[in-house]
């Protein structure tokens, strides 16, 4: 079983390496997120430890990327603190897993084994609704087949809502799955991404529902 360590710090890196060499892991350490991207790139690995905040190409970033190419290797991100993880965020770039940091190497090895378990994930399917197509794993949005840019808050207000197209969704559905648990700010955010996503993909795909919430057309 071949891993990836991508961890800047290196003290942690080499302890982590140190840990799963003697548990029979072949270990590759890349102390930034180009390195760890190219590594990936290169070789075919089991697993990949993949720290968020990193020099250069950031953990999200190099998920994404990887994702984006098609490379489905099961991957375990490290975040330094709780509220650094934006899950919504980190799922949407297609990690499997994660843990806060600091943990114990115990809690770490059982979780790698898990997704080891597990093997290589299923590239997510599209979901689509009314003609507009979004593709999570490469974080995509297309209208008939036609690119739409989207900010990475659009996007995750336009994922939500697809994937209760044709339900009433209320905004605090919306900011409950979207911003994180932290957030305690004016509900009437979700008024701004709704009119910007109707901007882009035309008046009539998101539908006010009064006093209750939006729902995405299902309907053309
Ligand atoms: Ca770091």
């Amino acid at each position: 079983m071949r891993l990836l360590v991508v961890e800047d710090e290196d003290v942690l890196a080499r302890s982590l390496r140190a840990g799963l060499e003697k548990e029979g892991f072949a270990v590759d350490i890349a102390g930034d997120g180009t390195t760890g991207l190219w590594l990936a790139r290169e070789s075919a690995y089991d697993a990949i430890v993949l720290d968020i905040m990193l020099p250069g190409v950031n953990g999200y970033k190099v998920c994404q990327e990887l994702r984006g190419e098609g490379n489905w290797t099961p991957i375990l991100m490290l975040t330094a603190k709780a509220g650094e993880w934006d899950e919504a965020e980190g799922l949407d770039t297609g990690a499997d897993d994660y843990l806060t940091k600091p943990f114990s190497f115990v809690v770490l090895l059982a979780r790698l084994r898990a997704l080891l378990r597990r093997g290589t994930a299923e590239r997510p399917t599209t979901i689509a609704a009314s003609g507009v197509e979004l593709d999570p794993a490469a974080q995509a949005v297309t209208q008939h087949g036609e690119p739409v840019d989207l900010t990475a808050k659009e996007f995750a207000v336009l994922n939500f809502l697809l994937r209760r197209a044709g339900d009433v969704v209320s905004k605090t559905e919306i900011v409950e799955n979207v911003w994180d648990l932290a957030f305690d700010g004016d509900l009437n955010i979700v008024e701004v991404y709704v009119r910007s996503l109707r901007k882009k993909l035309g008046p009539s795909t998101i539908e006010t529902i009064r006093g209750a919430g939006y729902r995405f057309r299902t309907e053309s």
